[in-house]
């Protein structure tokens, strides 16, 4: 809910500036749009956020979130560019919806963005004129690249999501699971510690046939996994969740770097 609230809110934030300033198409070399990251990277925000407060670790799936948010505020904003257009004609000024339809919008957008391409070309390569809208549509392909990408990134920096400089690559969720049995836990850090892979996958096993089923309430561990999705290198946190005058709180215990060999201690 909270987060449907916050993303909702950072999504008719960003598309309403983004249309009061012109962010959508704003670039940098003809090509690098630098509004549409900028956008991104508020959505992606936003999103991180409420990561946090959930406390969730489905980092993959508020991923997708971010991406389908950053678009939905792009093309919100394109649609309050094509809404807020007024033309005047003599005395009358009419607001653009009455006057022009949005295909007809959107060729324009097209062909206005594949304008300063075909011109800066212009004195080595003369593109014919019916060519400019297909230009104009690689130039907003960009654009929503970009805001996908801004938003991932901002997700992942803000979200605490470890990324793997040698796959490039962001860790995804490989497990959660949830424990009373703090002595099995123990017994498992110091196995890993203690590079005994063998005892170490035995009592990760045993945690994860204990594990708690979702709706018992209560104080328990949590045991997060993130790993590298090619070279499986993974980061372990536990936290202690405990609810203490209904809220809900989460303590850092530990955190397990594991690389790649030693994911074995995993199971
Ligand atoms: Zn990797």
């Amino acid at each position: 809910m909270r987060t449907v609230v916050i993303t909702g809110g950072a999504v008719a934030a960003v598309a309403f500036l983004a249309s009061r300033f012109e962010l959508t198409h704003l670039h940098l070399l003809l090509v690098i749009p630098v509004g549409a990251t900028l956008m991104g990277v508020v959505i992606g925000g936003a999103v991180a956020a409420s990561i946090r407060l959930t406390r969730s670790y489905d980092t993959a799936g508020f991923r997708t979130l971010g991406t389908v948010a950053g678009l939905a505020a792009y093309w919100a904003a394109v649609v309050l560019d094509f809404t807020g257009l007024a033309i005047t004609l003599g005395p009358f000024t009419l607001p653009a919806t009455s006057v022009l339809n949005f295909p007809a919008f959107l060729t324009r957008m097209a062909r206005n963005q594949g304008a300063p391409v075909t011109a800066f070309l212009a004195p080595w390569i003369a593109i014919p004129g019916r060519f400019d809208a297909w230009i104009g549509l690689l130039v907003i392909a960009f654009e929503m690249i970009g805001l996908s990408i801004a938003s991932g990134w901002a997700i992942s920096y803000l979200g605490n999501v470890p990324y793997c400089r040698r796959d490039r690559r962001f860790f995804g969720l490989r497990e959660i699971l949830e424990t009373y049995d703090e002595d099995v836990l123990q017994q498992w850090m110091l196995a890993v510690r203690e590079h005994r892979p063998m005892e170490a996958r035995n009592d990760f096993g045993r945690l994860r046939s204990g594990r708690l089923p979702g709706f018992l309430r209560g104080p328990r561990l949590r045991v997060a996994v993130h790993q590298c999705p090619l070279c499986k290198d993974s980061r372990v946190r536990i936290d202690r969740r405990s609810r203490r005058f209904g809220v809900q709180r989460a303590e850092m215990v530990a955190e397990l770097w594991l690389d790649g060999p030693r994911a074995a201690m995993l199971g």
